[in-house]
């Protein structure tokens, strides 16, 4: 079998034109950033952002000519918007008009009313750990939950919900979200493989997290849950203009480094007026698997008295303890491993407390079975 390169992408988009101009892309030079790796193919197409709605079928043809390649395993393209000089880097061009500019961003997931990020300064707080957990919990408290992984750089969803295979699609257009212990979920990592990480551009990342929103099958949900990459630069920044979020929740561990980068990630959604839900200090103090003896070995409470400081709420305190890493990594997170322990009890009440804040009243529904 011949090996996937990048000229031989390129000869295959040869055969794709552009509908005003005639030509094909790679002559035009509108293709830009093809990644390969072991199959797996990525590009963006650039062009003029007046243009980009009605390209969606231009970008759909240069997939389908890459996937037709032998050896090819997945090919995501993506249109991106080469910002005129002066007005910043490039953006994606499709999705929805930034928050604050009407009903436009809403129709981005149809059926899905409430999508809350979880984000945090820096990687390896536990960002996704409490994302899953929050997530199942919700649904644990009777919510239909959407579970979206944007951590397009290190998607971890596949892993710790137990997820293998590849999203199918019924009609050919849309993805069907992959399921599992009740939840609907898309990530990133269903499509390129964990240990292969691309290389993403700022664009490219909104590109990417939008057609996971627009282009699945979400189906009529409650709560989407939004994993978001981690840290404060460009692409969370994109995100939360583009999403129509409806709020954050900010997960940070006590020391006080990250606590300065939880700020950072407070400021930036109140720059783009997405209300922070509040902040969960994670791995707050070790729970010692053998005698239950509590050490807090990072001087715990420090996202307590910071959310006080900053007039956010403080949701909660997860601690360091062997059972959740275990369970997360092990592809059953807590909160369904083991429905009756004080951490999947807390993610209950953390998901309970979020859920009236987001709905405006508390909504106790029967808790669902899950017969897996
Ligand atoms: P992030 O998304 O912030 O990069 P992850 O959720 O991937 O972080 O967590 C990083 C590692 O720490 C994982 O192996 C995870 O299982 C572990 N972990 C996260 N939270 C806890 C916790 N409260 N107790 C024990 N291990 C944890």
């Amino acid at each position: 079998m011949s090996a996937v390169t990048q000229d031989r992408v390129l000869a295959a988009l040869r055969q794709v034109k552009d509908p005003d101009r005639g030509q094909d892309i790679v002559s035009l030079g509108m293709v830009s950033d093809v990644q390969v790796r072991e199959g797996h193919v990525g590009f963006a197409i650039e062009v003029d952002r007046e243009r980009g709605p009605k390209l969606e079928p231009l970008r759909k043809a240069a997939e389908r000519v890459v996937e037709r390649l032998e050896g090819v395993l997945s090919v995501t393209a993506v249109l991106t918007a080469e910002a005129k000089p002066g007005r910043g880097g490039a953006s994606p061009v499709h999705g929805p008009a930034p928050r604050g500019g009407g009903d436009a961003g809403k129709a981005l997931v149809p059926g899905v009313t409430t999508i809350v990020a979880v984000a945090s300064g820096k990687g390896g707080v536990g960002k996704s750990t409490i994302a899953v957990n929050l997530a199942l919990a919700f649904a644990a408290n009777g919510l239909r939950v959407g579970l979206l992984d944007a951590d397009i750089y290190g998607p971890s969803m596949p892993r710790m919900m137990g997820i293998a295979g590849k999203p199918t699609s019924r009609d050919g257009r849309q993805l069907e979200p992959m399921r599992n212990y009740g939840i609907k979920c898309m990530s990133m990592g269903f499509l390129v493989p964990e240990e292969t990480p691309m290389i993403w551009r700022g664009p490219m990342v909104m590109s990417a997290i939008q057609q996971m929103l627009r282009d699945v099958e979400w189906g009529g949900l409650d709560i989407l849950v939004v994993d978001l990459p981690p840290g404060t630069g460009d692409a969370q920044l994109t995100m939360a203009q583009q999403v129509p979020l409806s709020g954050a929740v900010i997960v940070s561990t006590p020391q006080d480094i990250a606590l300065l980068d939880a700020r950072k990630g407070l400021n930036m959604f109140r720059k783009v007026d997405v209300p922070v839900l509040g902040i969960v200090e994670n791995m707050s103090y070790f729970l010692c698997p053998h005698c239950g003896e509590r050490s807090e070995i990072f001087s715990h409470g420090g996202a307590r008295r910071e959310a006080e400081k900053l007039g956010t709420d403080f949701l909660g305190e997860v601690p360091l303890d062997i059972a959740i890493r275990e369970t997360s990594d092990g592809g059953k997170p807590i909160v369904v491993a083991d429905p009756a322990s004080a951490h999947a009890q807390l993610f209950r009440a953390m998901a309970e407390h979020l859920w009236a804040k987001l709905s405006g009243s508390p909504r106790r529904a029967a808790p669902r079975v899950v017969i897996q």
